[in-house]
């Protein structure tokens, strides 16, 4: 597998051969990531297959978007963490950019795509009252706004894993609402709607980041 790289800042990686575990000269043991790919019906039933976490599918999508790829981690075995892009008319921008992603603690993907240096938030997180909610398999799901350096990151906890919901660019923000609603592509009762969602081409900020 030898485009696999650290989802913390996508470097090179020493395969677990020697340690048995896929280590970061930086991050030392890592997610191995995937390259993105685009959000074909069945790229995404393959991550979902494959995946110990949520795979994040807005559904119904907002007006006009368009799912743009998913990315995973995981070496032989399940992913720790998903990320799934979507692209549509922002409000104030001609478009704007969502990343959504579901992470076991320590993944630290959503972080990096958010480029921020630790992996998971503190615990002091959720002291603060929430900033804004979605809609998770049902469950309304609180999120914290987290400073970023260049877009709107929001964290909370769904399905027992960290959700990282990124907005590009930052004044975006507003498309994470109560009215947002995400289902668990992994579901067997959701994956007839992986035919036939629209699609756009791959995203190049999920391609390219995280940058560490
Ligand atoms: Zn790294």
């Amino acid at each position: 597998m030898p485009d696999l790289v650290c989802a913390r800042c996508a470097g090179p990686l020493q395969t677990p051969e020697l340690t048995g575990d896929w280590q970061c000269p930086t991050h030392g043991v890592v997610e191995p990531l995937h390259a993105a790919l685009p959000a074909d019906p069945h790229h995404l039933a393959d991550v979902a297959r494959s995946s110990a976490v949520p795979v994040w599918l807005a559904w119904p999508l907002p007006p006009d978007w368009t799912l743009t790829g998913v990315r995973r981690t995981g070496g032989t075995g399940p992913g720790h963490a998903v990320a799934v892009s979507y692209t549509g008319p922002g409000v104030t921008a001609r478009l704007a950019e969502l990343i959504v992603v579901a992470e076991e603690p320590g993944s630290g993907l959503g972080a990096a795509y958010a480029g921020l240096p630790d992996p998971d938030p503190g615990p002091e997180l959720t002291h603060a009252p929430y900033d804004t909610r979605i809609v998770t398999s049902g469950q309304r799901t609180p999120l914290w706004s987290v400073p970023a350096p260049d877009c709107a990151a929001y964290v909370g906890e769904a399905a027992g894993r960290w959700i990282w919901a990124l907005v590009w660019p930052m004044d975006e923000f507003m498309v994470l609402h109560d009215d947002l609603h995400l289902v668990d592509a992994r579901r067997p009762e959701h994956q007839p709607r992986l035919e036939g969602l629209p699609t756009g081409a791959l995203s190049p900020r999920l391609a390219q980041r995280p940058v560490g």
